[in-house]
């Protein structure tokens, strides 16, 4: 598929999908100020001049982006050198961050694991040379411009590639270059034609960029029509809207959702820091609305690579009734490869999660393959031998355990305990004589 086949619609940022007016009133936006912690205290700082219902207006964030390297240097200091190089890596892979994530960063620590997902590295063009552009070969899987049909079940619908942030680690980079595009009526219509078209298509993900970029009316003409395709059974959508501008999951919003479940929603925290009170507000709006909110992560070099990150991160996640999804390897991307980690990292963090909290806390490690080749699990190897009889494991705690195969020859019977067969042999016969 061509470049030009993709973009329906180049849009400046500023003239972006017009978002829906604020929802709130005044009274309203007060009593949606979320409490004091630490992050309230930065962001009051860096952006007091702002009213509270300006805060907590999605649209007011959007239009507020920061997507200069000079806008950038008035809330953190940056050398005359790291100017310079930001404007290089921005000339090529751009910048844009909302004020409320703007807001969660540490300005006094470079090493800062929010910092690292929303700022440029100069290693992003000086590593630039390693890697793929579209490594999921997600091109070659459309079926039509923007419907990936990759899985026998289950499309991806792409209608946009605008996002309220631009994360540094992002899959779909390669798209930055495009500025800003929205699938057109006529070319929802084609997709919507051969999900009709294909019966075992059950599960139909909504993604981008960020498919909440769109106003919550045109997003309802979507998913409206989606949900009277009578094969399809449940809508998934992929937003990263709870996590860097969680304002935007409003009560409008969730009105709207609520009307066409079964919808999943699967989001994409990193780190635990990120799970602040207006974003658990977010998810808990979702819930209420009767959308199911998943996370997946992505492994980042700096940034979550530890168990010690990952556990708090989980905990965080199930105290926000969100359920941990998967731990993705970063892909194999242009411009991404100082923040990707060996596969050990993540098959180690798995390990060092396994046994000390839920499993309900611990995530499917996977790797999403290259040339469409789909998710592929990993995890750690507890089997150390294994006949058709037995299996010898190790657990968490590095305990060997001999484990005894059941049926697996089908040669063998099942052995029973002597006193279990008698105790049944002499219920058989008080049976009979009864
Ligand atoms: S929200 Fe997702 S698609 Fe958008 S820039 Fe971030 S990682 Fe990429």
């Amino acid at each position: 598929m061509t470049k030009s086949a993709i973009v329906s619609r180049t849009i400046p940022v500023s003239e972006e999908e017009e978002p829906p007016s604020s929802t709130m009133t005044n009274s309203e936006a007060k009593e949606e100020e979320p409490p004091s912690t630490g992050f309230a205290s930065r962001r009051n700082r860096l952006f007091s001049h702002v009213s509270a219902s300006d805060w907590n207006d999605w649209k007011w964030h959007f239009r507020n982006r920061i997507t200069s390297v000079k806008e950038l240097s008035r809330f953190i200091p940056l050398s005359d050198k790291e100017q310079s190089q930001l404007k290089l890596v921005t000339a090529k892979y751009p910048l844009a961050i909302t004020p409320y994530y703007l807001s969660l960063i540490n300005p006094d620590d470079p090493d800062d694991p929010i910092r690292k997902q929303a700022i440029p590295a100069i290693e992003e063009i000086s590593m630039g040379s390693m890697g793929m552009e579209d490594p999921l070969e997600e091109k070659r899987d459309s079926v039509v411009p923007g419907l990936v049909h990759r899985y026998p079940d289950r499309v991806l619908m792409v209608l946009t590639d605008i996002c309220p942030m631009l994360c540094r680690h992002c899959t779909r980079k390669r798209e930055w270059h495009n500025g800003g595009w929205v699938r057109n009526d006529e070319e929802i219509e084609a997709m919507l034609d051969y999900i009709r078209r294909t019966p075992q298509v059950r599960d139909v993900i909504i993604s981008g960029g960020d498919p909440l970029t769109l106003s919550t009316e045109r997003l309802e003409r979507v998913i409206a029509r989606v949900r009277a395709i009578q094969h399809v059974e449940i809508i998934r959508i992929g937003t990263r809207f709870p996590v860097v501008l969680p304002q935007r999951i409003d009560a409008e919003l969730c009105n709207m959702l609520s009307k066409y479940g079964p919808i999943w929603l699967n989001t994409h925290y990193n780190h635990y820091r990120e799970i602040t009170p207006e974003s658990t507000r977010a998810c808990d709006r979702l819930l209420r609305a009767g959308v199911p909110v998943n996370n997946q992560t992505v492994l980042l070099r700096g940034i979550n690579d530890s168990v010690e990150t990952q556990l708090k991160l989980s905990h965080a996640l199930l105290k926000a009734k969100v359920r941990p999804y998967y731990l993705f390897q970063c892909d194999e991307v242009q411009g991404t490869e100082h923040l990707r980690t060996p596969v050990e990292t993540g098959i180690s963090i798995i390990e060092g999660m396994r046994g000390h909290t839920s499993g309900l806390a611990i995530p499917s490690f996977v790797i999403d393959l290259p040339s469409g080749g789909g998710k592929v699990p990993l995890q750690p190897d507890y089997i150390l031998s294994h006949t058709k009889e037995r299996l010898i494991l190790r657990n968490y705690q590095g305990r060997i355990i001999t484990f005894r195969n059941p049926g697996a020859d089908s040669g063998n019977k099942l052995e029973m305990v002597p006193q279990v067969e008698e105790a049944i042999v002499n219920e058989d016969r008080a049976l009979v004589r009864s």
